[in-house]
């Protein structure tokens, strides 16, 4: 009777210490992750019955033992340390199966499991997928090392925890793709997360001592809008994504005819993938063209700008703006920048050979300007094709200076330094700050085409360019003006001191023997003028 009345308390003791603390955990969790504290609670009775029944059982038991013999204790410890620890292995082992361990944010396998619960919810709700990558994140892993990248995803992670609503999960899907999935969304509510992210991402941040600024791009479906099963609205979201890359930095919201455009980029990112790792068959497929560069005063040819061309065997010749995009995306620029810089050098020479010396004009992708072996690789190139540094300029964004700043300044210095010119490109397109100016050395301001289009017409325009030729000049810069589509517009800027003008009516982008043709025609017709001056010397005594 004795031994009956503990073990009935026991029980009862074990279960009330069992509720009631489970109860107080529930309802702390349940606050800080504003979900229901039944909801909560149940999540929790599961996992805590695994040890807590076992153990419980044992009660009985023990208070038996410990009224007969109470050594023999010792003999039930063992087997409550398998059941809490097996447990606690148990619970771990689901924590990995459904986390990431670098940032410690849901995975994949989370992610699809929460929006099939969410999904099949029947009560009629509203929920957003928001896929988000990084841009140039492949860049920045091959140049600054994977210790960088890893930081700059667990800081990634911070932000998307940072804006993420109470009622979402965030979730990494590998590589530097991330989601969230915002349950019961309100109308806007994921364009304004969005926005968030996409500029809480910007912020700049010290990484291991260098300054690092993430870029992200978001792509939004939603539930039931845009697909009926956690597929559709993942690919939907993925679909949007890509549109969001090709328009750069930003968000956009899936729409229905974004499909054929979004499959036509996969395949291309694909294409080009191989291409470049065939040399071979990029150097067949990849084509250059070159746009004069002439001097305003008396319109002779100063230099080359290089554009590139893809010849696709599917598709036909293809324009930057058309794959350009998915090369970013994929984190291909660093290396078609590369084969371009080295195409182009080869052209140099050949030109070379014909007697023919222009100055070359090469674009450089942003994520070029992060590498810090960019000095030595053009170095290294110039060298094999024995060109002098004075006769390349590379032409840089305002985007790229402005996204790390200290480190694409160091570079350009670096390069500048052997010799090699630097210009502006798209001067006044981007973020225009003057502050850059003043801290790095460049050689040349490329006045955007925007500008200069309309500077005939446009007093805005017009105050805009003569004032960007002026500060150019006193800075010691050369200015360039793109765009110059008539005769108007070249002899209005030629008035306004602009110093080399580059466009469409003085000479398009052609193959790289019209080039010569245009010179060595250019040289043939000096002869021949020499020559018709000269007879009228003659005739004239
Ligand atoms: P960008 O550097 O500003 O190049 C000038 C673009 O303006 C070229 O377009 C050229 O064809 C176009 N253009 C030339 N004259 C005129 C004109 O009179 N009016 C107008 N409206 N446009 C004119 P393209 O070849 O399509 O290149 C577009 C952009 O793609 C380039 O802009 C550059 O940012 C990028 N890109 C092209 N080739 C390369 C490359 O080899 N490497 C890199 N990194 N970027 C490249
Ligand atoms: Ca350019
Ligand atoms: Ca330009």
């Amino acid at each position: 009777h004795h031994v009956h009345l503990s073990t009935g308390s026991a029980i009862i003791a074990g279960l009330t210490f069992f509720l009631v603390n489970n109860s107080l955990i529930a309802v702390v969790l349940a606050l800080q992750a504003e979900r229901g504290v039944l909801m909560q609670l149940w999540g929790d009775v599961r996992w805590q019955t695994l040890t807590a029944v076992p153990s419980t059982a044992l009660a009985p038991a023990v208070a038996a033992t410990a009224v007969g013999s109470p050594w023999l204790l010792l003999c039930l410890l063992a087997p409550l340390v398998t059941v809490v620890h097996s447990s606690r292995l148990a619970s771990r082992r689901e924590f990995e199966a459904l986390h990431d361990a670098l940032t410690g944010l849901g995975n994949r396998a989370m992610l699809v499991g929460a929006l099939d619960r969410t999904l099949a919810d029947p009560r009629p709700a509203r929920h957003a997928i928001l896929m988000v990558d990084l841009d140039h994140f492949k860049d920045v892993n091959d140049t600054l090392g994977h210790h960088i990248g890893d930081a700059l995803l667990i800081v990634a992670a911070g932000v998307l925890s940072d804006v993420a609503p109470p009622n979402s999960i965030v979730a990494r899907l590998g590589g530097d793709e991330f989601a969230l999935l915002i349950r019961d969304v309100g109308d806007r509510e994921a364009a304004h997360v969005a926005t968030a992210l996409v500029q809480g991402l910007r912020q700049p941040r010290i990484v291991e001592g260098t300054e690092l600024r993430a870029r992200g791009s978001v792509g939004i479906a939603y539930f039931p809008d845009d697909g009926l099963t956690p597929s559709d609205v993942l690919r939907r979201a993925d679909v949007a994504l890509y549109k969001a890359k090709e328009e750069r930095d930003g968000y956009v919201a899936y729409e229905p005819s974004h499909d054929s455009s979004a499959l036509g980029q996969l395949t291309l990112v694909n294409e080009l993938t191989a291409l470049l790792d065939d040399p071979a068959l990029a150097r067949q497929q990849l084509a250059l063209v070159y746009q004069p560069l002439l001097r305003a005063g008396d319109r002779e040819m100063s230099g080359v700008e290089c554009l590139v061309r893809w010849d696709h065997p599917r598709l036909g010749r293809l324009l930057p703006a058309d794959f350009l995009p998915a090369a970013e995306h994929a984190g291909l620029t660093g290396q078609l920048g590369r084969l371009i810089l080295e195409l182009a050098a080869a052209q140099h020479q050949r030109w070379a050979a014909e007697g023919i010396d222009v100055c070359l004009s090469v674009n450089v992708f942003v994520t070029q300007l992060s590498d810090a072996a960019l000095p030595e690789t053009v170095g290294a190139v110039l060298g094999r094709y024995g060109m002098r540094t004075g006769s390349l300029v590379l032409e840089v964004t305002e985007d790229a200076l402005i996204s790390d700043p200290e480190r694409s300044s160091d570079i350009l210095r670096r390069i500048r330094a052997t010799g090699v010119r630097i210009s502006i490109d798209d001067y006044g397109a981007g973020y225009s700050s003057l502050a850059y100016l003043k801290n790095l050395d460049v050689d040349e301001l490329k006045i955007d085409r925007q500008f200069v289009m309309n500077v005939g017409a446009d007093a805005t325009d017009r105050i805009i360019v003569q004032s960007t030729i002026d500060l150019g000049h006193q800075l010691g810069l050369r200015v360039v003006a793109e765009g110059v589509e008539d005769e108007e517009t070249a002899a209005l800027l030629g008035e306004m001191s602009c110093d080399l003008l580059q466009g469409y009516q003085l000479g398009a982008p052609v193959p790289a023997e019209a080039i010569a043709l245009r010179v060595t025609g250019a040289a043939a017709a000096l002869a021949e003028n020499r020559r018709a001056l000269h007879v009228v010397r003659e005739t004239v005594g």
